[in-house]
């Protein structure tokens, strides 16, 4: 065969521009080769080609450390595995979208509609997008199912003379063999075939039987390991592809490991990667991850439903959405306390229900709480002074409760008192903020006069010292019941004038307490 002259050179000779050296594809070669026709349809050569110009393209493979996602003994291999088995899931998902319109299309609003169900590619077992949570018609209880085949009698046959059929009869065997195909796992979708007069053969039969009983099994095993997986570690493949993203866009160097699997969340630890153009990523970053089980934050309810903030959207959506609000919500206080200068983690990125934030710690360790740390009494009456007057802040320039203060969400780092976990944290004029308010201040006397702090204030004082407000009850009773009396107050000013007082202090700025 004649030798064909496959010329690839640059458009200009010599040193390449400056954009050469960038160009994801590599700079073009200068050299020129030849080679036969034959090469040149050559597969082999082809994907040699290919693998070079990759490898010249993307010379590092963004790796992952060995982290607590990621099982199996070949990490690229297994990640990939993973990568291409989400993406498999979120094609079949668009599938079944496309499906539906399509159903929803054909039926419009006739009384008699036809069901798509059986070609949908999502398995009920794998479908947990909120996105797509759409009730599927039920083709189980379709009522123009074919009645029973009738059977046959103990005594074996039926019909008389020359029309007796016994039980062995191909015809009525086929029959009740498709008949008993409804006794499959009700997951197991075994077509349309049920209405008809279908008979299948023993042989088929007995082949679908087996096929049913190790769907059965691994539907069972697949449900049991998400669930578990959900439960436990908050590391759903939705949540785990959401990570990987951040890997993979270099926001994140790697995430080394989960530094706490809380009830409602699980918090990772993570190097940072690359700074874009409008964000600076911290060395270090926490990962939290808000559990996408329910369960424990049905409890929290009237945290959020009551935010006015948030009332609007509330009533409007699912538990899933409810999950990402809770995010939402850690982020937007973060964010006011950051501005006001509390020392607390800050906010890098919000995505769903995943919120990456500076790691308080050094070196993969984090900073120890309050609980876990021995003070010197020194230390002890500075962090008491200074919790003080972050919760004045809190409260006045952030119009926050935290909600949840105590020596769990407080951290000691750097010579200071860190606040963390602030996603229930409300606005005083929440429904129950003043009582939030009362139980963190109890929390932080409690903990301060037990640890020695003799300048403690106690909770009735603390209270008023943050808020500005100046109950006067004696004791813990009427000081509650004078708070009560006060939100109620407020939300019959809500009621009647449709808007809440924007403070419960009317008599100016309270004093600031400090040291
Ligand atoms: P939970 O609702 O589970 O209590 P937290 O926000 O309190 O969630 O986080 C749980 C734990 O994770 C904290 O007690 C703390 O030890 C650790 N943690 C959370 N955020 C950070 C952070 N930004 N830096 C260091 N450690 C953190
Ligand atoms: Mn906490």
């Amino acid at each position: 065969m004649d030798s064909v002259g496959v010329t690839a050179s640059a458009p200009d000779a010599g040193p390449g521009p400056a954009w050469q050296s960038k160009c994801p594809w590599g700079a073009p070669s200068t050299t020129s080769i030849s080679c036969s026709l034959a090469d040149v349809m050559s597969e082999q050569l082809a994907k040699e080609l290919q693998l070079e110009e990759e490898n010249a393209a993307f010379p590092e493979v963004v790796a992952v450390a060995e982290g607590p996602f990621i099982t199996g003994e070949n990490i690229d291999t297994s990640s990939d595995l993973m990568l291409a088995q989400m993406l498999q899931m979120e094609f079949d998902r668009e599938y079944d979208a496309q499906l539906r319109r399509e159903e929803k299309k054909i039926n419009g609003d006739s009384k008699v509609s036809i069901s798509f169900e059986n070609y949908r590619k999502v398995h009920p077992y794998d479908s947990d997008s909120s996105e797509d949570e759409v009730d599927w018609q039920d083709t189980r209880h379709d009522p123009y199912r074919a009645d029973k085949p009738t059977t046959t009698p103990r005594r074996g046959f039926i019909g008389k003379g020359k029309d007796i059929t016994t039980k062995h009869d191909e015809v009525v065997c086929g029959r009740k063999n498709t008949a008993r195909m409804e006794n499959f796992a009700p997951e197991f979708q075994v077509g349309d075939g049920i209405g008809m007069d279908l008979k299948l053969s023993n042989q088929v039969f007995n082949a679908l039987k087996q096929h049913a009983y190790s769907e059965e099994r691994r539907s069972a095993r697949l449900h049991e390991k998400k669930e578990h997986s959900t439960a436990e570690k908050a590391v759903d493949p939705k949540t785990r592809l959401l990570l990987y993203k951040m890997v993979n866009s270099g926001m994140l160097e790697t995430i080394t490991g989960c530094i706490s699997t809380g009830k409602e969340s699980v918090v990772f630890h993570a190097y940072g990667g690359n700074a874009t153009e409008d964000k600076v990523i911290p060395p270090e970053c926490a990962i939290k991850v808000f559990k996408t089980t329910l369960n424990e934050f049905k409890n929290r309810d009237k945290y959020i439903k009551d935010d006015y903030r948030f009332k609007d959207r509330f009533s409007k959506l699912n538990p899933r959405k409810i999950i990402r609000m809770w995010a939402e919500k850690e982020m937007h206080n973060l964010t006011r306390m950051q501005n006001a200068g509390i020392p607390c983690p800050q906010v890098v990125i919000l995505k769903k229900h995943v919120l990456v934030m500076s790691f308080i710690g050094q070196d993969q360790v984090p900073a120890p709480k309050l609980k876990d740390v021995t003070l010197s009494s020194e230390d002890m009456k500075k962090a008491y002074y200074q919790i003080l007057n972050m919760m004045q802040q809190l409260y006045r320039e952030c119009n926050l409760v935290h909600a949840d203060l105590s020596e769990y969400n407080m951290l000691w780092h750097d010579g200071k008192v860190w606040l963390i976990d602030v996603s229930q944290s409300v606005e005083p004029t929440h429904p129950h903020g003043l009582e939030f308010l009362f139980r963190d201040c109890r929390n932080v006397s409690q903990f301060f006069q037990k640890g020695g702090v003799a300048e403690a204030l106690n909770e009735r004082e603390l209270f008023n010292a943050v808020s500005g407000l100046n109950i006067t009850a004696d004791n813990e009773v009427d000081f509650q019941a004078e708070i009560e009396a006060l939100e109620k107050m407020n939300e019959d000013h809500v009621q009647n004038h449709g808007k809440k007082l924007s403070t419960f202090s009317s008599d100016g700025d309270p004093p600031i307490y400090d040291e």
